[in-house]
């Protein structure tokens, strides 16, 4: 079944790339949203979960797979969170090369015709052209990682790991 690339969970925020890491709807379709472990035939495992205790459950997976301290892991989860469609009722677009969620008007890069992108942020993409047009994504992560590692408090090659996984969910560098 096409299960439309990879694309992360919208309600724990984990990437979802291979046929079973998708949830099912109630007539046994993959989910287009959710992932296996929140979502089956066509419900929530956990209805009645709040986002505070599901970036509590996220954070100590991403904690122990990546060696970040539990509080600036959980700060992390929190923060994915904040943009899922699970927790706020819509998906709020995130730019397809870096990630960053385009909240906000100022957050989106802009077309050839000065409009709006509504799929890729004012850094990574201008004027309808990739600001670094020539950007591999191993040179993306050597980019984010050390960002990421000291932000996050957490070893660097780690970081490399988990910035690698993360942009392979996102459009620009779907192979
Ligand atoms: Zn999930
Ligand atoms: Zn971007």
């Amino acid at each position: 079944m096409e299960t439309g690339g990879i694309r992360s969970c919208q309600s724990c925020g984990m990437p979802m790339s291979a046929e079973e890491h998708f949830g099912t709807e109630a007539d046994g379709t993959l989910s287009k949203d959710y992932c296996a472990n929140c979502y089956q035939s066509g419900a929530f495992v956990e209805p009645g979960i709040t986002i505070d205790e599901m970036a509590e459950k996220c954070s100590a997976i991403l904690s122990q797979l990546f060696c970040i301290p539990a509080a600036n892991a959980e700060r992390f989860a929190r923060e994915q969170m904040s943009c899922l469609k699970r927790w706020t009722g819509r998906e709020i677009p995130a730019c397809g090369s870096c990630g960053m969620p385009l909240a906000r008007d100022e957050d989106a890069g802009t077309e050839a015709d000065g409009s709006l992108s509504t799929n890729y942020c004012t850094y990574c993409y201008r004027d309808g052209r990739f600001v670094e047009p020539g950007l591999t994504r191993e040179q993306a992560v050597e980019q984010y990682a050390p960002m990421m590692a000291s932000n996050l408090g957490m070893p660097l090659d780690r970081a490399k790991e988990m910035v690698r996984q993360y942009l392979s969910t996102l459009p620009r560098w779907r192979e």
